[in-house]
């Protein structure tokens, strides 16, 4: 509305503008055509008298003349009333004639075009009240130092009659052009306003929770950019939101499995009565290991929540890699003997970095544990500590069982295992390389992964060693 009734604003404006110039130009150039035929009119009057000599007119010999029909030819011609004043502004001839007599003669007129025109001057003048033109010119007597006056008055009608049809036409053009823009500027701003009222929609029922939305893209105008964002915004929400269902499902579905055994197991020590105290130890021990199990669960969720809590969570501060490693493969060792896995490390060159050691070193302690989980008895993990003047890498290399190529890029989700049978026995919860994943990505790095099936799975690390 706003934009619409501006439009109209503006558009009326140049009209206003153009309809008060064109009227004035038109006016002055009648009013001027008019002088210049009373200025001629006038001329020949004046010469008929001074012809004549003007004393003689105004009665001031002894041969006076009458130049009453004279004018009155004049007036007749011309269509104009003609008054001819001596230099006491009294009346000598007047051609306006009602019952015979001449209306004003003999009676002295104060009329200030004919003051004037007794000065000597010349006055040309319309007077709109009564639509009259006025035109006094000065008459010099024969010695040269008086002068009388003529006074032309014609009437203007026929110019205001011709002013007021071209006002009235113009008035009606601009009325109808006036209307057209209206309805024209109608229809475009609600043509320009139309994919906001249609993006508003889509807004409205995104804050209701229905975050499938999507505007329809028309075009290649700014809407159609924007309404490209907007799509890409709300495919990404409903992700997020799709990522979060995901994760609360697999939550509860990784707690349920242990809660089960272990109801399963007491229930079985509930319903037999006089069991061997050996038999009641098995079972605990089992309960035991699922709680062990749902125990791991909980940590690793909560490690997870803290990365989530984005950067301000890090504690940065310069830490040695190469000292990192080893510490992690110190606390390994037991694990990697118990299964009987060869430990290698290879220390190329010492970095420091700016890094969240705690974070960081759970990080790579689950890619290497995986190596270790991951590798079949008599298989090594070799770790590898390098950097150029810019990256530090950490590489992890084992002889393991592999990842097929097709989950190469799933193994960062949360809880996602390549088999799930298999890898519950290794004690996982899949949620270690999600871990890894997003911590590694907050310190501003990124993890490769190359695998073959039953040869081995190489993880790269590559973290900046100065944060920008
Ligand atoms: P988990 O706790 O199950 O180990 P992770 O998130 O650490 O979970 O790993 C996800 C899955 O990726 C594992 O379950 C396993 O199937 C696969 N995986 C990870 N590392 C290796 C590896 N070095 N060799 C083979 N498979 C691996």
């Amino acid at each position: 509305m706003k934009l619409a009734i501006s439009y109209v604003a503006l558009s009326i404006l140049p009209l206003v503008i153009f309809y008060v110039t064109v009227m004035a130009y038109i006016e002055s150039h009648y009013l001027d055509e008019r002088e210049e035929e009373m200025l001629q009119s006038a001329v020949v009057i004046v010469n008929n008298i001074t012809r004549r000599g003007f004393e003689n007119i105004a009665g001031l010999t002894d041969t006076p003349i009458d130049i009453s029909p004279a004018m009155e030819d004049f007036s007749n011609d011309w269509d104009m009333r003609i008054l001819v004043f001596n230099e006491g502004a009294t009346v000598i001839v007047d051609t306006n004639i009602v019952a015979m007599v001449s209306v004003r003669e003999g009676q002295t007129l104060i009329i200030p075009e004919v003051l004037y025109a007794l000065e000597g001057n010349e006055i040309f003048r319309l007077r709109r009240e009564t639509q009259m033109l006025y035109f006094a010119v000065p008459v010099p007597y024969a010695d040269g130092e008086r002068f009388g006056a003529v006074l032309l008055v014609s009437s203007a009608e026929e110019i205001f009659s011709s002013l007021a049809e071209i006002r009235s036409r113009i008035f009606r053009y601009s009325m109808i052009a006036g209307l057209a823009m209206i309805v024209l500027i109608i229809v475009i701003s609600n043509q320009l306003i139309a994919p906001v009222r249609r993006m508003l929609k889509v807004v409205q029922k995104m804050a209701l929770g229905q975050l499938n939305q999507r505007v329809p893209i028309k075009g290649g105008n700014e809407y159609a950019i924007w309404g490209k964002a907007f799509n890409s915004m709300s495919e990404k929400l409903e992700q997020v939101e799709k990522t979060r269902e995901e994760f609360v499902s697999n939550v509860s579905h990784e707690l349920k499995t242990p809660l089960s055994s272990m109801k399963v197991l007491s229930e079985a020590i509930l319903l037999q009565e006089k069991l061997p105290e050996e038999v009641y130890r098995e079972f605990l021990r089992d309960v035991v290991s699922e709680v062990d199990r749902m125990t791991n669960i909980n940590n690793d969720l909560l490690a997870l929540v803290k990365i989530d809590q984005r950067e301000q969570g890090l504690n940065i501060q310069l830490t040695s890699i190469n000292k990192l490693v080893e510490d992690i493969l110190k606390r390994l060792t037991p694990l990697a003997e118990q299964l009987e896995i060869e430990l290698q490390y290879e220390n190329v060159r010492p970095v420091q970095i700016d890094a969240d050691e705690i974070k960081l070193s759970l990080a790579i302690s689950n890619i290497i544990e995986n190596g270790i989980k991951y590798t079949p008895k008599g298989g090594t993990v070799k770790v590898v500590v390098d950097a150029d003047h810019q990256f530090v890498f950490i590489t992890v290399q084992d002889t393991g069982i592999g990842i097929p190529e097709d989950e190469l890029d799933r193994i960062f989700n949360r809880f996602y295992r390549v088999d799930k049978t298999r890898d519950r026995e290794t004690g996982g919860t899949g949620l270690g390389l999600s871990i890894s994943y997003s911590t590694v990505v907050l310190h501003g790095g990124s993890i490769r992964v190359n695998s073959k099936l039953d040869e081995g799975s190489v993880f790269i690390v590559r973290i900046p060693i100065r944060r920008s």
